[in-house]
């Protein structure tokens, strides 16, 4: 099946404007053309009509099942948050809970233009599950591991089922070394190192994090994973709102990968990371949205926007990330820190995973700046079709998934109300 995107603006960022028209050739999962003109065979054509054509974007860090617990306690701080409120919650949700949650959430990707995530939570087998019946591309969790029946045997078992999956690739993930005891993370990381997989987990998300860290083991949490060997395997870590130096100095070191969630930490008042510092040092960052349920929205266009302009806010607008910057972190830089190779950029003999943005509404007006118009004016309403590995998932306000949505919305709305505080 050879699909035709014609008459494009197609995104390409390492070009000097980021950007040029010409057509795109699709054939089965692969980008197989990318050029000016087109005049070749197909079997179904796609005028672009002068909007834009762009790489899927990648959220490289989220709780898809979290969706179920949207809008709980929005008015406190991570710790009473979580504590007191999303973990007693999350204690009462079954397999098929998550697998609804993750439903519901891969429907709202899908609206927004995210092709791919990073996937963290627990019941992995139904979110693999979930996540399989909708043809959706993501790494994925191998162990929650915050209980201690969580071995090496089930590790494997994990890793089996998601090398079965053509989309989804593992990830040893753990929550964090403040929820994690040093045994735990020691075999993790000793399973991603046998196995060449990457790791990630949440990193000094907040002050006290710090704090804690520094009066238990005397040093920050950033030197006490580089102790545990941590950084020795690829890495992504999620937030990293309080970074010393000599932290960035290990990240640097170790070429790991650092994933921003504006959102999240405004919500959550955690605190703003300097992202222009992390850029500036030559570090890879990525974009996340965290959970639904602490931003509340799984929207790379917001949190594009939130990166670019918080940097400005706490300079002055001396340290500016150029839209390009921003968008290269939506995209090829999410790529990287995911781990997962040829996504990320529309390129011969990448997989298709793209995304058409409207430009015929007043807000993407004048179309004199494309590229800032999709990092500060446009929405992720203006996407109208999403294509993963080649295939449409979503066009014009109609999802192909096998479910009807507004079932889905059913079961969710159902699932919340069963669960309590
Ligand atoms: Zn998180």
């Amino acid at each position: 099946m050879k699909t035709l995107f014609k008459n494009a603006i197609i995104l390409q960022l390492d070009l000097p404007k980021g950007y040029f028209k010409g057509d795109v050739v699709v054939e089965d999962d692969k980008i197989i053309f990318v050029d000016k003109r087109y005049n070749g065979s197909y079997d179904k054509k796609i005028n672009v009509n002068g909007n834009i054509l762009s790489p899927g974007f990648i959220n490289t860090h989220t709780h898809s099942p979290m969706s179920i617990l949207r809008s709980v306690k929005d008015e406190v701080n991570l710790q009473s948050w979580l504590f007191d409120n999303i973990f007693p919650m999350e204690q009462q949700l079954t397999y098929d809970d998550v697998y609804y949650g993750t439903i519901l959430s891969i429907c709202e990707y899908l609206k927004a233009g995210i092709t791919s995530i990073q996937e963290y939570y627990f019941y992995e087998d139904a979110i693999l599950k979930a996540l399989d019946d909708c043809s959706y591309r993501a790494t994925l969790s191998l162990g929650f591991l915050t209980e201690k029946d969580k071995t090496e045997k089930y590790l494997e078992k994990q890793f089996c089922a998601i090398e079965k999956s053509p989309l989804i690739r593992p990830v040893c993930t753990f929550h964090s070394m403040y929820l994690i005891d040093k045994k735990q993370i020691v075999d993790l990381m000793n399973f991603a190192h046998k196995n060449g997989l990457p790791v990630s987990t949440h990193l000094s998300e907040t002050k006290k994090e710090n704090l804690d860290s520094i009066k238990e083991h005397g040093k920050t949490p950033t030197e006490y994973l580089e102790e545990l060997k941590y950084f020795d395997n690829p890495s992504n870590s999620y937030h990293c709102v309080h970074l010393s130096n000599n932290d960035l100095k290990i990240f640097k070191k170790h070429k790991a990968s650092i994933t921003t969630c504006p959102s999240s930490n405004l919500k959550l008042g955690s605190g703003i990371p300097n992202v222009f510092k992390f850029l500036k040092k030559g570090i890879n960052v990525a974009i996340g949205t965290d959970g639904p349920a602490s931003n509340n929205n799984l929207d790379m266009f917001k949190e594009m926007f939130l990166t670019a302009t918080l940097s400005k806010s706490l300079s002055n607008c001396k340290n500016n990330i150029s839209p390009n910057e921003i968008l290269k972190m939506a995209t090829i830089n999410g790529a990287k820190a995911m781990y997962y190779e040829k996504i990320g950029e529309i390129k011969v003999g990448n997989y298709a995973d793209l995304i058409l943005i409207d430009t015929n509404s007043p807000h993407m007006q004048p179309k004199t700046n494309i590229l800032s118009n999709l990092v500060y004016s446009a929405k992720s309403s203006d996407v109208y079709l999403t294509m993963i590995n080649g295939k449409i998932l979503y066009n014009k306000g109609k999802f192909f998934l096998p479910f009807n949505v507004k079932d889905i919305y059913k079961k969710v709305n159902a699932i919340r109300k069963r669960i309590s505080i």
